[in-house]
């Protein structure tokens, strides 16, 4: 295999130029850098960036750097936790940002078909528009993309009962280096010919082609939702009020959980509804969303009320529809943030074990803290295993920064004992690129460099960010 380009040559730029007139072609560095970063804080600087307005400047992108041999690092909004859309490696950033066109919504075949660049929150109030719903949510949704949250198959809350990203993909256009279209999947919602592309393209993290058109299956819109509060004086208590809420017969909308870590935080910058000490002792929160027709909630939400109460929490709150439920939900918001009142830095990783594991993992995770003399604070999606293990620590201290890195492996290690992952929703990019094979075998690492190989022979494609 020729090797990869390592530099552009003045030819190449002069092809850029040509191909992307104007503002298309970003070489200036000041302007370059932001497009080298994303939200895993790794960065690096790329060759050149361009922002192709249609589907015909990517193919003939992707034909000229198949034959010259350079790579090429897609990119949307890049809010991406693992630092997919970094060119770590070199190459060319290619912004689809500029292909955002929602183009069609349609209520009878209960999909729609949408650019890439479509920012997910926007996408969604139209769809509610026209009383349709497309339940993907990451906590990213106002400000990442459908087509980052395609490649990365992003995971949200409302996953317990929706699913994730993949469980909306009806189809994927992908223009594949050389220049090929592949036009897998479409509207249909139920499609079994052939082995399944649409799905291999999703949380494909931009390594098998570069994403021109999406389909996505809508539903109808849940009438009304409720959401309820309720905190405990032990983790034990608050995981077996969430079995009760299963054993009732109830599939929530959204389960979250905050361990008393991440609760203690929250607490130093918000005033808070559950008891604090000297008054109580608040060791963990579930929050719980339920969503259906109005007549069938009400009565929905009193059977939660009673399945939560069994566990004998220390504060039950509720709301009824958006504008009580939101400030419930905006105390899920701070978690994150109020990690920061326990140390300037963190290590934030999102495991997912078996969810009958979960009181096991999190009690792990917590002991993993102490041994290793770092805070963990454990939070996040309970109602499908996910959790959210903060390690928070100060990255000027040189001990500390080691313990922060042995703590994450052990808690990798005790994950994988567990039966789960190492990443349930943020990929693994290059921060968790060193640790895959601490969890996929060669035979299956074998099997996905295969497939890599089929799309991208030459290995333009995001280099590096494989599994590998
Ligand atoms: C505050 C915050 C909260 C978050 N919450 C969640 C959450 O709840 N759940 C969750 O899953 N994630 C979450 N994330 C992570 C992130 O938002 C998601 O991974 C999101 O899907 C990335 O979308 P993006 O538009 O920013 O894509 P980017 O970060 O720009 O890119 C993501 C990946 O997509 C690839 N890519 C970009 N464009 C294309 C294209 N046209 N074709 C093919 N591949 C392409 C890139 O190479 C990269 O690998 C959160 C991030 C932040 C900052």
């Amino acid at each position: 295999m020729t090797a990869l380009a390592t530099s552009l040559t003045p030819t190449h730029l002069h092809f850029l130029e040509a191909l992307f007139p104007g503002d298309g072609l970003v070489t200036r560095p000041e302007e370059m850098a932001v497009y080298g970063a994303d939200s895993s804080r790794r960065s690096a600087m790329p060759w050149a960036v361009v922002r192709p307005r249609t589907e015909e400047q990517i193919v003939e992108l992707l034909r000229w750097a198949e034959a010259e041999r350079v790579p090429l690092v897609p990119r949307l909004r890049g809010t991406g936790m693992s630092g997919g859309a970094v060119p770590a490696f070199g190459g060319v950033v290619v912004s689809t940002l500029w292909l955002n066109r929602v183009l069609d919504i349609d209520a009878e075949d209960f999909c729609a078909e949408v650019e890439p660049g479509v920012v997910t929150a926007e996408f969604q109030a139209l769809t509610q528009k026209r009383r349709l719903f497309y339940p993907p949510d990451p906590a990213s949704l106002k400000i990442s993309t459908l087509g980052g949250n395609v490649a990365t198959c992003a995971g949200g809350m409302r996953a317990v009962k929706y699913g994730v990203t993949r469980d909306y993909v009806l189809g994927v256009r992908a223009v594949l280096p050389g220049g090929k279209i592949c036009d897998a999947g479409g509207r249909a919602h139920k499609n079994v010919v052939g082995l399944d592309l649409t799905r291999l393209f999703v949380g494909s993290c931009g390594t098998l082609g570069i994403f021109t058109k999406l389909t996505l299956k809508l539903l109808p819109l849940p009438e009304s939702s409720a959401t309820v509060l309720a905190a405990f004086g032990s983790l034990h208590d608050a995981l077996e009020g969430a079995r009760g809420v299963f054993r009732a017969g109830i599939l929530p909308t959204a389960l979250e959980f905050m361990d008393a870590t991440a609760c203690r935080g929250i607490a130093q910058i918000k005033d808070v509804p559950w008891p604090t000490a000297p008054n109580g002792d608040t060791r963990a929160v579930l929050l719980l969303k339920i969503d259906g027709s109005a007549s069938a909630l009400a009565d929905e939400l009193a059977r939660l009320e009673r399945a939560l109460s069994q566990a004998g929490p220390s504060c039950l709150l509720k709301g009824l529809g958006p504008r009580e439920e939101e400030p419930l939900w905006e105390i899920r918001r701070l978690v994150s943030p109020a990690a920061f009142q326990l140390g300037p830095d963190k290590l934030g990783e999102d495991i997912a074990v078996p969810r009958g594991s979960t009181v096991q993992a999190v009690e792990g995770f917590q002991a993993l803290g102490a041994e290793h003399g770092v805070h963990v604070a454990c939070y996040g999606h309970l109602g499908d295993g996910n959790i959210h293990v903060n390690i928070i620590y100060d990255a000027q201290d040189e001990g500390q920064r080691a313990r922060a890195k042995a703590c994450k492996e052990a808690v990798f290690r005790l994950t994988l004992s567990l039966g789960g992952t190492i990443s349930g929703e943020h990929g693994t990019g290059i921060t968790k690129a060193p640790y895959v094979s601490w969890q996929l075998s060669e035979t299956e690492r074998a099997l996905m460099a295969g497939i890599k190989q089929v799309f991208d022979p030459s290995g333009i494609l995001n280099p590096g960010k494989g599994w590998v």
